[in-house]
Order: C-alpha cells, then sequence, then structure tokens
C-alpha cells in the first residue's frame, strides 16, 4: 500500500505537470483510475510470468520423459547391437584356435550363431584378408575371393579394425552385392602366435535393427541417429530426419565396440510445451484477479482520496472562516504563539490590531444578513489588501477582524496601518443597490510592551479597542497605562468577587413586576446585591459586566439561582405564589453544561420550573450562536419561561423572536422616559405593544417612575409593569412583609 500511495502521489505529481505541457486530457482524470490500470497490468504481467514458469515447467517435464525414452530406446539398441555381434565373437573365438577353415563347420557355427530375431544378414570370413567364406552364401557369391588388400573402399576400415584389435562398425555402406548396410569387422588373431588370421566381417540389416529398437516408432518424438562409423555427433546421419539437429536436441550416446553414435530427439510436435495462449485456464483465471484487484485498488485509493479530501476540508474549516476565507480565531491565536515564543528570541516587535465595525448590527437589521455577509466579505477584503502579505488578517467572528503585523521597527508603525486600514474602509460599499459607509474602531497591542503572551496581548487589543468605541468610534486607540490601570482593576474585582461570594456579602433583592389591569403583584425579578465591607453597596451595573468578563459571573448566577430557590419556598409559606424572574448574562450560556446544572438546581430545591423565568438579552439571539439557541430550545423544553430583557436596546428584531420559544418581552426603561409627554416615544411604546400582542408575547414595561407612565402604559394595554413607582428592588424579609395578603402593609396604589 505505501508504494501504492507513493505511485499516487508521482501521478498526482505528473497529472499537473503533463496537464501543464499538454493540457492532456487522459492525466486530467482522477490518477486512481489510471493506478487502478497500472494495477490490472501489473497482474497480468505476474500472470504472464506464472504462466511462462508453467510452460517452462512443462517443457522440463516433457524433456525429461522424453529422455527417458530415448534412454530405452538406447539400451534397446546397445542390446540389440550386442546380440548381433555375439556370433562375431563366437567365431573369433574359433578361429584363433583353429587356423583352418572347415566350411562345413563354418556353416554350422554359423547358423546355429545366427537366430532368426537377429539382424544380420550374412557372415564372411577372410583369412589373410580374402574372403573365403559368406554365410549364407546365396545371392554373395560375387563375394568371395574379394582381397580387402586390393578393394580400396574396405581396405582402410579393415586397417582400422586390426589397429582396433576389437569390433568396428562401418556404414552404412553401399554392398558390393547391392544394398545398403551396416558392417562390423573383427581382426582375429592367432591364440598361438598372436598373428592376425583374418577378418569377421558380418553385415547388419539396420533398418530393421533400428526398427526393433524403437527408434522409428516412438508417438511422441522425431528420432534421428547420427555418428556413423562410430564416429558420434560429428558422424554423418544414419537414419532419422536430419531437421532434429538444428535446435539443440535432446541427445544421448549409443556406445558401440569402438567409438559411438548419438541418438537425438525432438518433439513431433516441434515444440517441448504448448504454446502461451494453450494456458487459457491460467489466462482466464489472471484476467479475473487482475481485474478485481483494479476494482479494489480503484475502490481503496477512492476511499482514501474521499478521506483526505474529507480530512483538508475538516482542518481548512478548522482553521478558516467559511465567510470570508480568513484564518479564524484558533488558527490566529496557534500563530499567535509560535510568534510570541520565536519573538521572546528576536525581540522584534509586533502589534495586534483589534478591529470592530462600527454599527454592524444595525446595518446587518435592517439590510439582512446575506447583505451582512457580503459586507463583511468586502470588509475582509479591504482589511486583507491593505496590509502586507506575511501579516496575518483574521475574522473572530461577527464584525471582528484581528490583524497581527510583524517585524516593526517602531510600534508606532502599528498606527500608520490602522490609518492605512481607516483609510480603505473609507470608500462607500455598494451592497444590493445600498450606499453602506462602514467605519471601524481598532485597539491596538504591541509586543513586547503590552504583553508577552498571546492572551494578554490579545486581551489588550480587545480592551483598546472598546476604548476606541468608548472615545467616539472611528478611531484606533493604543493600549496604554490606564487600560492597564482598569483591566488590573477589573482583576482585583474579580478576585474580590469571589472573596465577597465566599464571604457571604452578596444578597438577592426582588423587584414586584404588576399585572396592569389589576394592579396586583403577579411576578417578582431577582436583582443581585452586593455590600462590600469597605465600598459599600457596589451596583449590579457596576461589577456584572466585570463577572462577565472575567467569567465570575457564572459563579454569581448560580449563587442568585439557589437564593431564589430556597426564597422561593419562603414565599410560598408566605402565601405569596410568585412567579420569580432571574437574569442569565449571555456569557453563562458559554459553559455547555449550564442548562443542566440550572435544572439540577432546580430540581434539587423542588421548584416548578414554570415558576421561573430566565431574562436573556437580545443579543443570544444572534444568528451565529447556534450553540446557545440549543441550549435555549433545552431549556424552553423543560418547562422554564424565557423573556427578553432591554428589548429595545439590542437587535430588537421581531424575526429573531419568532424563532425562539421566548414568552416574554421587557421593554427597556429607557423607551419610558418620555412617556407619556413625547408622542413618538408613546407611538414606538405601542408599536412595541401591539406587535407582543400579535406575536402572543407577554409584556413587561421596565422603569415606570410615575404614576403617569402607569396610567400611560396601561391605556396602551402593556400587560405587565415594573418600576420604582410600584415598588423598588427590596429584600425578601421586606416584600414579605409588605405583600403578604394578611399581614402584608400592601402600597395604597395597587391590592393584590
Ligand atoms: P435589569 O435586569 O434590566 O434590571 C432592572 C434594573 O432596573 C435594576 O437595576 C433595577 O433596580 C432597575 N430599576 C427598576 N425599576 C426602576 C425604575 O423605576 N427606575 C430606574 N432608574 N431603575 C429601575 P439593578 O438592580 O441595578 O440591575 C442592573 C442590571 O444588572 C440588571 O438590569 C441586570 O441586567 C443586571 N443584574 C442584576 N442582577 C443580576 C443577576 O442576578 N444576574 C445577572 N446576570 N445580571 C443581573
Ligand atoms: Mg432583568
Ligand atoms: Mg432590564
Amino acid at each position: 500500500m505505501f508504494y501504492l500511495h507513493k505511485v499516487y502521489n508521482w501521478l498526482v505529481y505528473k497529472r499537473g505537470h503533463y496537464s501543464r505541457i499538454f493540457g492532456a486530457v487522459a492525466l486530467r482524470k482522477s490518477p486512481n483510475s489510471i493506478i487502478a490500470a497500472i494495477m490490472f497490468f501489473i497482474t497480468l504481467v505476474v500472470v504472464a510470468g506464472f504462466v511462462l514458469s508453467e510452460q517452462k515447467q512443462d517443457t522440463e517435464y516433457n524433456r525429461f520423459t522424453a529422455l527417458q525414452e530415448l534412454s530405452r530406446i538406447r539400451a534397446q539398441l546397445e542390446g540389440l547391437i550386442n546380440a548381433n555381434l555375439i556370433s562375431m565373437r563366437s567365431l573369433r573365438a574359433e578361429f584363433s584356435l583353429n587356423a583352418e577353415v572347415d566350411r562345413e563347420r563354418f556353416d554350422q557355427l554359423t547358423a546355429a550363431l545366427l537366430s532368426d530375431d537377429l539382424h544380420v544378414r550374412h557372415v564372411a570370413i577372410a583369412p589373410n584378408l580374402i574372403v573365403s567364406h559368406i554365410y549364407p552364401e546365396s545371392g554373395n557369391e560375387a563375394a568371395i575371393g574379394l582381397d580387402y588388400r586390393t578393394s580400396p573402399g574396405q581396405y582402410q576400415s579393415v586397417q582400422e579394425a586390426i589397429a582396433a584389435r576389437e569390433i568396428t562398425i562401418n556404414g552404412p555402406i553401399e554392398l558390393v552385392q547391392g544394398g545398403t548396410a551396416l558392417i562390423a569387422r573383427l581382426p582375429v588373431f592367432s591364440q598361438h602366435d598372436g598373428s592376425l588370421w583374418g577378418i569377421v566381417s558380418q553385415v547388419i540389416d539396420y533398418e530393421h535393427l533400428l526398427d526393433d529398437a524403437g527408434v522409428h516408432q516412438s508417438d511422441s518424438l522425431t528420432i534421428s541417429l547420427r555418428g556413423a562409423n562410430g564416429s558420434g555427433e560429428k558422424g554423418p546421419i544414419i537414419s532419422g530426419n536430419p531437421t532434429v539437429w538444428e535446435q539443440n536436441p535432446l541427445t544421448t550416446q549409443v556406445t558401440l565396440p569402438q567409438g559411438y553414435w548419438v541418438l537425438a530427439a525432438q518433439p513431433i510436435s516441434g515444440r517441448w510445451a504448448p504454446p502461451l495462449y494453450h494456458y487459457y485456464g491460467w489466462w482466464t483465471l489472471g484476467l479475473v484477479v487482475s481485474l478485481l484487484l483494479s476494482i479494489l485498488s480503484f475502490a481503496l485509493l477512492n476511499t482514501i482520496s474521499k478521506l483526505r479530501s474529507a480530512f483538508a476540508t475538516i482542518s481548512h474549516q478548522a482553521q478558516y472562516d467559511s465567510l470570508t476565507g480568513l484564518p479564524n480565531r484558533s488558527y490566529f491565536v496557534q500563530h499567535l504563539n509560535d510568534l510570541v515564543r520565536q519573538g521572546n528570541r528576536k525581540a522584534k516587535p509586533f502589534a495586534i490590531l483589534f478591529i470592530d465595525l462600527d454599527h454592524f448590527k444595525e446595518i446587518n437589521d435592517s439590510l439582512g444578513h446575506e447583505a451582512g455577509d457580503i459586507l463583511l466579505q468586502q470588509v475582509a477584503k479591504r482589511i486583507r489588501n491593505t496590509v502586507r502579505l506575511n501579516d496575518v488578517v483574521a475574522r473572530f467572528g461577527g464584525d471582528e477582524f484581528v490583524v497581527l503585523v510583524t517585524d516593526l521597527n517602531e510600534p508606532f508603525e502599528a498606527e500608520v496601518i490602522a490609518n492605512n486600514i481607516f483609510r480603505a474602509l473609507q470608500p462607500i460599499l455598494s451592497i444590493e443597490n445600498h450606499d453602506v459607509l462602514m467605519q471601524a474602531s481598532i485597539g491596538v497591542s504591541v509586543f513586547p510592551n503590552d504583553g508577552t503572551s498571546a492572551s494578554d496581548l490579545l486581551k489588550h487589543a480587545d480592551l483598546a479597542m472598546y476604548a476606541a468605541k468608548s472615545s467616539g468610534r472611528g478611531t484606533s486607540y493604543f493600549f496604554n497605562e490606564s487600560l492597564r490601570e482598569q483591566a488590573e482593576s477589573h482583576l482585583q474585582l474579580h478576585q474580590e468577587i469571589l472573596k465577597g461570594l465566599d464571604r457571604e456579602q452578596f444578597s438577592v433583592h426582588y423587584q414586584p413586576i404588576i399585572h396592569s389591569q389589576s394592579n396586583s403583584i403577579v411576578a417578582i425579578e431577582a436583582l443581585v446585591r452586593w455590600h462590600h465591607p469597605t465600598l459599600g453597596l457596589i451596583s449590579p451595573a457596576h461589577f456584572i459586566p466585570v463577572a462577565e468578563k472575567t467569567g465570575t459571573i457564572r459563579e454569581i448566577g448560580q449563587f442568585v439561582l439557589e437564593r431564589v430557590c430556597q426564597d422561593y419556598h419562603r414565599l410560598i409559606n408566605a402565601d405569596l405564589p410568585l412567579r420569580i424572574s432571574v437574569n442569565r448574562s449571555s456569557r453563562e450560556f458559554n459553559d455547555p453544561n449550564a442548562v443542566n446544572q440550572w435544572i439540577d438546581t432546580l430540581d434539587r430545591y423542588k421548584v416548578p420550573r414554570s415558576c421561573i423565568t430566565f431574562e436573556i438579552t437580545e443579543s443570544i439571539l444572534m444568528p451565529d450562536k447556534e450553540r446557545q439557541h440549543k441550549m435555549l430550545e433545552a431549556l424552553a423544553s423543560t418547562g422554564i419561561n424565557l423573556a427578553i430583557d432591554d428589548f429595545g436596546t439590542g437587535y430588537s428584531s421581531v424575526t429573531y423572536l419568532r424563532n425562539f420559544p421566548v414568552r416574554q418581552v421587557k421593554i427597556d426603561r429607557a423607551f419610558l422616559h418620555q412617556v407619556p409627554s413625547n408622542t413618538q416615544q408613546v407611538a414606538l411604546v405601542k408599536a412595541v405593544i401591539e406587535m407582543s400582542h400579535a406575536l402572543q408575547l407577554d409584556i413587561v414595561a421596565e422603569g415606570v417612575e410615575t404614576e403617569q407612565q402607569g396610567t400611560a402604559l396601561r391605556a396602551l394595554h402593556c400587560t405587565f409593569q415594573q418600576g420604582y413607582y410600584y415598588a423598588r428592588p427590596l429584600p425578601l424579609d421586606q416584600l414579605i412583609m409588605q405583600f403578604n395578603p394578611h399581614t402584608g402593609i400592601s402600597s395604597h396604589r395597587y391590592q393584590l
């Protein structure tokens, strides 16, 4: 698989390469199919190799069996030759002892020695090298009296036989009597004095001899014999097809008394094994296996490619913002961490510019999200084009962008870049036929002066950005001493809050919520109070925003909820079954376990969920907070009521409201300041009330301070009211004392 992958990478590289050069069509296709095709051919080559080796094995086997057959024929041939020569040896014994030739005895002896199954046509003796007798004589009479010495054709072989003192087989040669045959000659020497007696010759019908030895009868082999006169492979061909000798035949030696013959064989079919295409069984199997393998490798490679691209997409999504294509927070922070680590060594300053678009939410609300998205994309492009290529521009979410500018010579150079960004944003943006003027507030922190860790640098740039916003927007602000002090004071306050919670400096007051028509108390809002031992009563408006930033809001929130649960039972005991509204900060929704924890708390104190309302702000309904939305739905599904607090200060979008399980809307007290004197404001409040009725939402007016406001709201059909006019937030004891239906010294302004 490793090699497969190497091939894959190589092909991917080559694909690009060749596409560039030739615009090649074939390679533009996925390399997977090419690899699969290569796999197919490789397997086919392997199969071909296998078939070749099969063919080789068959060749070896067939040669082996052929050699066995050839050896059998050789053995038979040698046996027959020896059998034919026995008569000569017997005659030699006779004449070496007895030089005199007795014609009768010769005929008798020869007749006895030559049986029918031998191939001897006749035997001749030539005492003193002159043929004196031939058996059988008839037909051979012409040869009698032949003197070898005067017969040049035969004298040489006779002399060779004499020199060899052994049987020599000559031929095939033309006989004097006609026809061709082998002639075996044996010199006979006298036993008495060792002198040459003469020659015994024998004419052998070699055609029959070879037939009987099976030289011409093989079913599978073409056999040839060579080596006339016992001269071996160099001698002339004795029998068989001369082509046998042309291509490396199988050979074996036939041993003669003097010299040898060579038997050679070739398969009749001309080849030792079938041609390659005859192995169709293997070819079919190989083809099927090749196909299967290539399909498998194609499927496997496809899966790998899909996984690869999925991983690439996931890792891209994890590091880049899908809307603008810019790096996201996670990528940025990682990069910043790396830089800080290097920076500690290199000590060249770099700056972080925290950019927040001014009034983006309003534009988003009025033009719609799609327009908002286009705007963010265009802004992203403008910022990106303002800075150098190696500076990092990231989108942190919403309308927040962060730029990392490296290699500064002096920290103030960051201001030049901030001004460039302002300038780049200045030209009017045209979005869906609307002209939009986009401004931004920029906070700057510089390494190493304003922090030596990624989190400090980001936090300080963020603080500076808030400072820029509060100093009038459209400006940049450098992190400075007073901001540092503010940051430090936040840190201090954070510690104080934790200490205060531990030392029970916190308490909860309750402010009544009045039903407009009946003028009766129907619910109360829980508001946290902090009695600091030295600083006195600290307003939640002061410490809650800090607690939200530092995260202690979670501890405060849990404290308030537990206290509310306890007080709920005290109210029931005091015959005041009131619904209790509890403020929940958006920051508390960052903890994914928050919902479970709140439900657990209510269950632990056995407080019915329907008696609790959570007040949340509009910001949590923003579209990019899907996780928080799920939490809201989970909360609502448990029976807890949801109310939108301070309605009108944020996005005031009715569409948001419609999409969430919200039961109640609380109009921010800022809207009531000039009610009923200012008719425009009255109209606004009226519109909000009517909208809430249309959406079947309860509506609460906050901050009712005067009787006129109360009367006006009643006239506008505002269901509920809350404010100093009715009651200030009170400690529980006081609330019970004042509103207990039996003993309560209830205010003259309303009845229960
Ligand atoms: P809120 O939730 O809008 O609470 C109403 C605020 O308006 C309270 O201020 C209340 O005392 C004040 N208020 C009520 N009637 C009137 C009136 O007629 N005139 C004027 N001028 N003010 C009135 P408070 O208690 O100082 O709380 C301020 C904010 O602090 C709250 O605004 C809420 O956002 C936050 N807060 C208070 N308690 C908690 C809490 O337990 N958890 C969280 N997360 N936030 C809390
Ligand atoms: Mg509230
Ligand atoms: Mg409010």
